[in-house]
């Protein structure tokens, strides 16, 4: 290959790239611009296939000389820009295949026509006889290579990628220097004895035009095409920072309000279409300002941004944004339960509270968390307020918590929050104590055990009644850590009173929380092992409501407490709808008759009715019966009379420290009458140390 044909190819092949280049902001309706965008284009093609025309005929290798007819030469090129443009029209936008393949016919038309217009502009002598393979051959060849050129860059996406218009500039580089040559060929100029001189071009001076000029053009217009994609690019680049600072917060890049409430709604019209539902999770840092305030603001801005990136790596697949200040939004998209939402926000709280380092120091931080689920916390424009109040609740209790959302908390929370944040102290500082409530032993009045039931001795509010804090303290998952502690409080007595030579059976109250809790039964195991205490002594009082629940869990846990060798009581009876089947299966030894039955025995037959019943039921299951709250002496002689194996209330003794409760069994002497109440009263007192 001769460094003419070299520079001959290398000319199409830069005009077919610059010409698709211009041509790649082509739309399928042509507008005032694009027309500007077709013209340039075509220009740079047309220009390119004339200049390969007049250096395919200098390294033809002609034994005489040439020269170039002054008008009809530059008519041929604007002629090839004129078809080029037409071809381009059609193929060079984006679009239908129809277009494509008329494009390429107009492509392969104008290469093939030109060719030969040009050779016959030279008018050589004794004149052309064509050689018909020539343009038979040549332009199947240019449309088919103008066919598959164009339907490469038809694609908008392969079109805008440089590598993809190289190769369709490649394909139509060869569809048309090669149909040039074929066409050259068999004009057989060979075969002629020259053509006319005087009056026309030389053909030096048309080399140099063709190849200097043309360049020249081309690198014109690809600059143009640069600069052009160059401000578009970065015009494109600005609108989209400028969108995304909008909707991201810049500190931490995470999605900001906006964006997250766009989100939330889409999420809410999935939910409504699918019945599913939503949990929201209200996270803010517990005593950020102080941060700010004492390390400044650099560090502040630094915890913010290690925050993000905790919850960010948390988030999958729950959506998290920064709302605020040091405060951050997440989603649970679907399927959302208070478990799900309680094991995200324990685990928020774990991944946050461990420390980071900040300016060289060690730093952890806390947060509160608040929860509301959708839909039955609220709707769309009401559950960010919600988890909102949650979050409040949980940081005035003290923080380092989460919290579910109650209808409650929207007016008056602050005081509940305040008990909840003084229960944590009770229990850090052990102002918490047992008191105990003896069971007796209906035929012979016999003290045959006592029941453990918590008392709070508030520093300002005085006496706090369990009824108030026990459900407090369930909701905001503190149950387990009061029921853990009255596990060992009630082991460690035991042991303490047997060392007085007391033998005392308690019984324990569990919550359905601490069903839950996965090592409750190793625990109970654990505090009767460490303080040398028959499992027999003890009894879980379980309410028959929670043991009712037919869960895998209850289930499991009655199974395995009673395996331990622990007595199991069911609680409040009679308030449940029990089954009787199943209560047969389960490993229960005691059944305790809710209180109310018993306050209305001497006015009411069916209270009557419905003790008989159940103590009768309780013998055919093989199970003991406890009458709670028997306050009276009527009461006490039914009971008696019905065969209820074990009584407790007021008429016996109330709930009494464990000093005043030793005091009181060694005194036990056979069946209670009216008279020993005096003295039992005044045992309730906590007894002097
Ligand atoms: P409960 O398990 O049904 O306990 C019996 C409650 O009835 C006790 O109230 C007791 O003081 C009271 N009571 C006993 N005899 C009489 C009586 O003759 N008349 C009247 N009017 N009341 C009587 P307390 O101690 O206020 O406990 C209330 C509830 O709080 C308990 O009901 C139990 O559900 C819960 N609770 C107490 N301590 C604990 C605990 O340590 N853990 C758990 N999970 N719950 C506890
Ligand atoms: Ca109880
Ligand atoms: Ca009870």
């Amino acid at each position: 290959m001769t460094p003419a044909v070299l520079a001959d190819g290398l000319l199409v092949l830069a005009a077919a790239y610059v010409s698709l280049d211009l041509a790649k902001r082509l739309e399928v309706r042509l507008k005032g611009d694009t027309l500007g965008w077709l013209l340039a284009s075509a220009l740079a093609l047309g220009t390119g296939l004339w200049g390969a025309q007049v250096l395919g005929l200098s390294h033809h290798g002609l034994t005489y000389p040439q020269a170039y007819h002054p008008a009809l030469t530059p008519a041929g090129w604007l002629a090839a820009v004129v078809v080029m443009a037409l071809g381009l029209y059609l193929g060079g936008r984006p679009g239908r295949p129809i277009d494509t393949l008329l494009g390429a016919v107009v492509f392969a038309a104008g290469v093939v026509l030109t060719e030969m217009g040009f050779l016959l502009a030279l008018s050589p002598s004794p004149g052309i006889t064509w050689l018909w393979w020539g343009p038979g051959l040549a332009a199947p060849i240019a449309w088919a290579g103008g066919t598959v050129a164009l339907w490469l860059f038809s694609s908008t996406k392969r079109r805008a990628q440089a590598s993809w218009r190289a190769l369709s500039a490649l394909l139509m580089a060869i569809s048309i220097v090669v149909p040039q040559a074929l066409i050259l060929n068999a004009a057989d100029l060979g075969h002629q004895t020259g053509m006319p001189l005087d009056g026309r071009v030389a053909s030096g001076t048309m080399e140099v035009l063709a190849g200097v000029g043309s360049v020249l053009l081309l690198v014109m217009l690809w600059v143009v095409s640069f600069m052009d994609s160059r401000m578009k690019a970065s015009l494109l680049r600005a609108r989209a920072e400028m969108q995304s600072q909008s909707l991201r917060d810049p500190l931490t890049e995470l999605p900001n309000r906006q964006i997250f409430e766009g989100m939330l709604a889409q999420a809410f019209k999935r939910a409504d279409a699918t019945q599913a539902k939503l949990g929201l999770l209200l996270i803010n840092l517990d005593g950020f300002k102080g941060i700010n305030e004492t390390l400044g603001h650099r560090i502040g801005d630094r915890l913010l941004r290690e925050v993000a990136s905790r919850l960010r790596a948390l988030a999958q697949p729950h959506m998290v944004a920064r709302q605020g200040a040091d405060e951050f939004l997440m989603l649970i998209p679907n399927d959302a339960n208070p478990q799900v939402a309680a094991e995200l926000a324990a685990s928020i709280l774990v991944s946050l509270g461990k420390p980071c380092l900040l300016d060289g120091r060690e730093a952890s931080v806390t947060c509160s968390i608040g929860i509301a689920l959708y839909p039955e916390d609220g709707g769309a424009s009401a559950l960010i307020a919600h988890a909102d109040a949650a979050m409040r609740f949980a940081k005035s209790s003290g923080g380092a918590a989460y919290c579910f959302f109650e209808s409650r908390m929207v007016d008056g929370f602050r005081d509940q929050a305040e008990v909840l944040r003084d229960l944590r102290r009770a229990l850090a500082q052990g102002e918490l104590e047992l008191f105990y409530q003896p069971k007796i032993h209906a035929p012979t009045g016999e003290i045959t055990g006592a029941e453990a039931l918590m008392r709070w001795q508030h520093p300002r509010r005085g006496m706090i009644s369990p009824v108030e804090f026990i459900p407090l303290a369930e909701r905001f998952g503190l149950i387990c850590q009061l029921g853990n502690w009255l596990i060992d409080e009630v082991c460690r007595q035991i042991h303490a009173w047997r060392d007085t030579g007391l033998r005392m059976r308690v019984a324990i109250n569990l919550s359905v929380h601490q069903l839950r809790q996965p090592d409750l039964v190793e625990r109970i195991a654990k505090a009767l092992h460490a303080n040398d205490v028959n499992p027999s002594l003890m009894t879980c009082e379980i309410t028959e409501t929670v043991a009712m629940e037919d869960t895998e869990t209850t289930i499991r846990v009655f199974h395995q407490l009673a395996k331990l060798g622990v007595s199991i009581s069911i609680d409040d009876f009679g308030t449940g709808h029990s089954s009787l089947s199943y209560l047969r299966k389960l490993p229960a030894s005691e059944l305790k008759i809710d209180r109310s039955f018993v306050l209305d025995l001497e006015t009411s037959e069916d209270a009557r009715k419905v003790a008989s019943a159940v103590i009768n039921l309780a013998k055919s299951l093989d199970l003991k019966v406890v009458a709670e709250g028997v306050e009276t002496e009527g009461q006490n002689r039914i009971l008696r009379d019905f065969g209820c194996d074990q009584l407790q209330g007021y008429l016996f003794a109330k709930p009494m420290s464990a000093k005043a409760l030793a005091l009181w069994a060694m005194d036990d002497v056979g069946p209670r009458t009216m008279n020993f109440r005096d003295s039992l009263f005044k045992a309730t007192r906590p007894a002097e140390p």
